[in-house]
Protein backbone atom coordinates (compact mmCIF):
# COMPACT_ATOMS: atom_id res chain seq x y z
CA UNK A 1 0.00 0.00 0.00
CA UNK A 2 1.43 3.22 -1.08
CA UNK A 3 2.24 6.34 1.63
CA UNK A 4 0.83 9.76 1.20
CA UNK A 5 1.76 12.77 2.81
CA UNK A 6 -0.60 15.51 3.15
CA UNK A 7 -0.73 18.72 4.36
CA UNK A 8 -3.04 21.94 5.00
CA UNK A 9 -3.66 24.43 2.33
CA UNK A 10 -3.38 27.19 4.99
CA UNK A 11 -0.40 26.13 7.59
CA UNK A 12 -2.35 28.94 9.52
CA UNK A 13 -5.49 26.89 9.71
CA UNK A 14 -4.33 23.65 10.14
CA UNK A 15 -4.13 21.55 13.64
CA UNK A 16 -0.76 20.22 14.50
CA UNK A 17 -1.38 17.07 12.26
CA UNK A 18 -1.69 18.58 9.48
CA UNK A 19 0.25 22.18 9.63
CA UNK A 20 3.04 19.99 9.55
CA UNK A 21 2.30 17.01 7.48
CA UNK A 22 1.15 13.52 8.20
CA UNK A 23 1.87 10.20 6.03
CA UNK A 24 -1.13 8.33 5.41
CA UNK A 25 -1.62 4.87 3.66
CA UNK A 26 -3.98 4.48 1.62
CA UNK A 27 -4.90 2.00 -1.62
CA UNK A 28 -4.54 3.42 -5.22
CA UNK A 29 -8.23 3.19 -5.26
CA UNK A 30 -9.13 5.44 -3.05
CA UNK A 31 -10.30 8.97 -2.86
CA UNK A 32 -7.36 11.47 -2.08
CA UNK A 33 -7.99 12.63 0.89
CA UNK A 34 -9.10 16.63 1.22
CA UNK A 35 -9.86 17.26 4.44
CA UNK A 36 -7.62 16.55 7.59
CA UNK A 37 -9.57 13.62 9.80
CA UNK A 38 -8.24 15.52 12.99
CA UNK A 39 -9.77 18.71 12.70
CA UNK A 40 -10.97 19.58 8.89
CA UNK A 41 -8.92 21.85 7.35
CA UNK A 42 -8.72 21.38 3.56
CA UNK A 43 -5.45 19.34 2.33
CA UNK A 44 -3.71 18.26 -0.32
CA UNK A 45 -1.17 15.76 -1.14
CA UNK A 46 2.00 16.79 -1.01
CA UNK A 47 3.84 13.24 -1.89
CA UNK A 48 3.67 11.13 -4.26
CA UNK A 49 3.68 7.09 -3.19
CA UNK A 50 7.28 6.36 -3.18
CA UNK A 51 7.21 3.52 -5.36
CA UNK A 52 6.69 5.62 -8.48
CA UNK A 53 10.27 7.24 -7.70
CA UNK A 54 11.66 10.59 -7.27
CA UNK A 55 9.64 13.65 -7.40
CA UNK A 56 8.73 17.41 -7.74
CA UNK A 57 7.07 16.94 -5.04
CA UNK A 58 8.82 14.35 -2.87
CA UNK A 59 11.56 17.55 -3.38
CA UNK A 60 9.67 19.91 -2.07
CA UNK A 61 8.68 17.98 1.29
CA UNK A 62 12.18 17.06 1.45
CA UNK A 63 12.82 20.55 1.52
CA UNK A 64 10.30 21.89 3.97
CA UNK A 65 11.51 18.99 6.51
CA UNK A 66 14.73 20.96 6.24
CA UNK A 67 13.33 24.04 7.51
CA UNK A 68 12.18 25.61 4.14
CA UNK A 69 8.71 27.16 3.77
CA UNK A 70 8.46 27.26 0.02
CA UNK A 71 11.00 26.82 -2.39
CA UNK A 72 11.22 28.72 -6.01
CA UNK A 73 13.09 26.78 -8.79
CA UNK A 74 15.91 28.86 -10.26
CA UNK A 75 17.84 26.36 -12.53
CA UNK A 76 17.94 22.88 -12.71
CA UNK A 77 18.44 21.37 -9.46
CA UNK A 78 18.87 24.40 -8.01
CA UNK A 79 16.48 26.00 -5.64
CA UNK A 80 16.02 29.26 -3.40
CA UNK A 81 14.26 30.28 -0.47
CA UNK A 82 11.03 32.32 -0.75
CA UNK A 83 9.55 34.35 1.89
ZN1 LIG B 1 -5.73 19.19 10.91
Amino acid sequence: MPVYVYEAKDLEKGCPKCSKGFETVQSIKDEHLTKCPACGAEIYRVLQPSWLGFSKTDLHYRAKRAGFHSMKRIAKGEYEKMY
